[in-house]
């Protein structure tokens, strides 16, 4: 009789919350539709596109949108099947068994989860008490430890709080480990490394279309490293992780300059909307919650009442993420907002509670 490893045994599925729900802010996409110029053109590519044939194994023509589009060398530039695909390929190649990784927590739950996959020993450093990175204890542990890969994302998820490049490239040049920093969220903020990505011998920078760009039903992200690093994840990553649509959608959605800054701004828009309305209902009902600062297209929240705040949403067919200890909801459009900060109040002043 087969019976499961531990490991496969011990497995629970990703869980993004399931059901119909007229709201959605849990997941952190965009909520603007891809640009129509972008939608005809993929529509002319699909009808030329060689289906019985594999895929560029370099995605090359999306990586060069990209490259172009933040200005880094194409060398430095690997495909992922999302950033997701890229951070299991990264943790199978870089780490052994019973390696150390470190992660700072809380942070994105993927991380853990890939090190527990790869039999690594994982080496939780907590956040400062107002959720800032402690980039001196980090630095610290990193070396006590042994740490061989530490992974987190800035600006972060859940906090939404960005922490300063300096600071961050202070971290990278002290320690030995191998640095993968996963900046999703980059494109709302303005302290990335990626055009000095290749100063550093030992960082692994993430990228991703999932958030800024639209693009989440894609599965289209990116790593960016020196040409040696690049080099080893080519290697590592199964030949064709890219499928023909995704590369073709990615590199034509890439390359439309004007489309990403108006919804850029569209979205920034509408995450300074939600924060404006969450800092209103913080004056009305004082020490009900805290709002952290937002570098992001999400606000987090710190709520005692989490839980209950979620159900009542819920209950109204409004659908945010309880993560990390934090209450994290992702702007949307007017009316979603809207309807999730009249909710939030009704929740607030004990409405049919
Ligand atoms: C959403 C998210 C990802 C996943 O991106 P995909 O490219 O969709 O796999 C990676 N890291 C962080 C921190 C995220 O929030």
């Amino acid at each position: 009789m087969y019976e499961l490893n531990q490991k496969a045994g011990a497995l629970k599925p990703y869980d993004p919350i399931a059901g119909q729900y007229e709201v959605r802010l849990d997941a952190n996409e965009s909520f603007l539709p891809l640009p129509e110029e972008v939608v005809l053109d993929a529509q002319t590519a699909l009808a030329e596109l060689p289906f019985n044939r594999y895929p560029d194994p370099t995605a090359g023509e999306a990586c060069a949108a990209f490259a172009a589009h933040y200005g880094v060398p194409v060398e430095q530039v690997v495909a992922g099947n999302g950033s997701d695909e890229l951070i299991t390929v990264i943790f199978s190649t870089f780490l052994e068994k019973g390696d150390a990784f470190a992660t700072i927590e809380p942070d994105f739950s993927m991380y853990a989860f890939n090190g527990f996959l790869q039999e690594a020993r994982h080496v939780a450093i907590p956040k400062n008490e107002d959720y800032t990175l402690d980039i001196d204890k980090t630095i610290q542990v990193c070396r006590e430890e042994n740490v061989k890969l530490l992974i987190f994302s800035n600006p972060c998820n859940p906090t939404s709080l960005v922490c300063p490049r300096e600071e961050v490239a202070r971290l990278i040049r002290s320690v030995d480990a191998l640095v993968i920093l996963d900046e999703a969220y980059m494109d709302f903020s303005d302290q990335s490394l990626l055009v000095q990505a290749e100063e550093f011998d030992n960082l692994i920078l993430l990228r991703t279309c999932s958030k800024a760009f639209g693009m989440a039903a894609i599965r289209l992200g990116f790593a960016v490293a020196r040409p040696e690093l690049a080099e080893v994840l080519r290697a590592a990553k199964s030949p064709y992780n890219v499928n023909a649509l995704s590369q073709k959608i990615g590199a034509l959605a890439l390359g439309q300059e004007l489309a990403i800054k108006a919804a850029l701004k569209d979205i920034l828009a509408s995450r300074d909307e939600l924060y404006a309305g969450l800092e209103k209902l913080g004056q009305a009902y004082p020490g009900r919650f805290t709002l952290l600062p937002s570098a992001t297209n999400f606000c987090t929240m710190l709520m005692p009442d989490k839980q209950e705040f979620f159900e009542y949403l819920k209950s109204k067919s409004i659908v945010i993420r309880l993560t990390g200890g934090v209450v994290r909801i992702t702007c949307g459009t007017w009316e979603e907002n809207a309807r999730f900060l009249s909710a939030a109040e009704d929740y607030l002043k004990g409405a049919d509670a």
